[in-house]
């Protein structure tokens, strides 16, 4: 069958009617256990009460107005923001492409107000991803994304995982920015140790560079706080947040400190979408549901399991894996079968995941799975293994 979606997408053949929680409905009526939540984005399940009411009650109130005007629901999730994190102000977007595209510029600006509009380079990681605006790719810079587009972007700076030397060497008085996952989602949910982190500080602070973390798919409660890089105790000049802020809704933002904000000034960015009423007013539930007590602890215990479980999995079929990486629920199964046929395999056994680079299989499920369907995922895991051919 022909489809009138241009053919970005290599889709699989399922197509689902409902969700509850953990569980979305095929509509042949099979019941699936999500592990992907959208790829990180529904953070407290399909059709959570609260979601659900937070965006009908809005709906009956006022959907959008525009950034004209002072929106209550955009201040409100604004307050909640910088409350609970590093930040002192916030622009909201509508996805992750949206925050890296302003990221970039902000930092650029700020140079350039502070009289050094020479510092335009961006230092970024292999395998890192950002989205998709021409911005976005120029910052990943991989093959794959930026083949046939035409000029890329220019002055971004791409570096080796791990290769403190070059990071060093790569940061120079034109350098603006690095930018940098504090997990790599796409690239195989790889964790940057937290003492690279802290490294990357102290350099960003002692060439007054500025450090944006690219949040969009570890942050919101995703690694059992409410941002990964807090496990390193050290703070961005800026992040991008998007996928699990709306829970669903899209919903996008960009955290700053009132330095590296401060070349924001009326008229330099904008967004005809981005903090409106019904997307904040979901936001504002999201955030309120994962601000109530034990949220991150659930998180980090039923984490606890899922792994525990996957571990047994790695001793069990020792032919077929590798390791486990990540942190919360954001963990990734390193194959050596071919991560393809595994989430192919696991989709026979109604349980859904989703591939990353190096090979890696991304369980990702809603923040709120219980510890019985973290023991489920295993099981299904183990069966679908125990169809697929470690020699083959
Ligand atoms: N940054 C990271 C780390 C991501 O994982 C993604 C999406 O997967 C993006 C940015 C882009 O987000 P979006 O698809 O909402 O534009």
């Amino acid at each position: 069958m022909t489809s009138s979606i241009l053919p970005t997408y290599n889709r699989t053949p399922l197509s689902f009617v409902k969700g509850e929680g953990a569980w979305l409905v095929e509509a042949d009526g099979r019941r699936f256990l999500d592990m992907t939540a959208g790829i990180a984005v529904n953070a407290l399940g399909h059709a959570h009460p609260k979601l659900v009411q937070a965006l009908s009650d809005q709906a009956h109130k006022l959907w959008h107005v525009s950034n004209l005007y002072t929106i209550p629901e955009q201040e409100r999730l604004g307050d909640l923001l910088t409350e609970h994190t590093f930040a002192d102000r916030v622009f909201f977007t509508n996805s992750g492409t949206e925050s890296a595209e302003l990221a970039i510029k902000m930092a650029r600006k700020y140079h350039a107000e502070k009289g050094a509009a020479h510092r335009v380079e961006i230092v970024a990681f292999e395998g890192a991803f950002h989205g998709r605006s021409t911005g976005a790719i120029a910052a990943a810079g991989s093959e794959k994304m930026v083949k046939g587009f035409g000029p890329l972007m220019p002055n971004f700076t791409h570096l080796k995982w791990g290769d403190h030397a070059a990071l060093e060497a790569a940061i120079t008085d034109q350098t603006c920015a690095v930018i940098i996952e504090p997990i790599q989602g796409e690239g195989g949910i790889r964790p940057v140790p937290e003492q690279c982190l802290k490294g990357l500080r102290d350099l960003c602070d002692k060439t007054g560079t500025l450090l944006i973390f690219d949040e969009v798919q570890c942050g919101m409660g995703r690694t059992g706080r409410l941002f990964a890089h807090e496990w390193a105790g050290v703070t961005p000049d800026i992040m991008m947040v998007a996928k699990g802020i709306g829970g669903g809704f899209p919903l996008g933002a960009v955290l700053a400190t009132e330095d590296a904000g401060s070349g924001m000034v009326a008229g330099s960015h904008g967004s005809t979408y981005g903090g409106n009423p019904l997307a904040c007013a979901v936001g504002t539930a999201v955030m309120e549901a994962m601000l109530e007590d034990g949220f991150f602890d659930h998180v980090s215990r039923v984490s606890g399991v899922l792994r525990q479980g996957l571990e047994g999995l790695i001793a069990q079929f020792p032919n077929h894996l590798e390791e486990v990486r990540g942190k919360g629920l954001m963990l990734g199964l390193k194959c050596k079968i071919s991560n393809l046929d595994l989430v192919r395999a696991a989709q026979t056994q109604l349980m859904l995941s989703v591939p990353a680079a190096d090979n890696v299989v991304r369980l990702l499920p809603p923040l709120t799975l219980t510890e019985n369907e973290a023991q489920e995922a295993v099981s299904r895991l183990s069966h679908a293994l125990e169809t697929l051919d470690a020699g083959a």
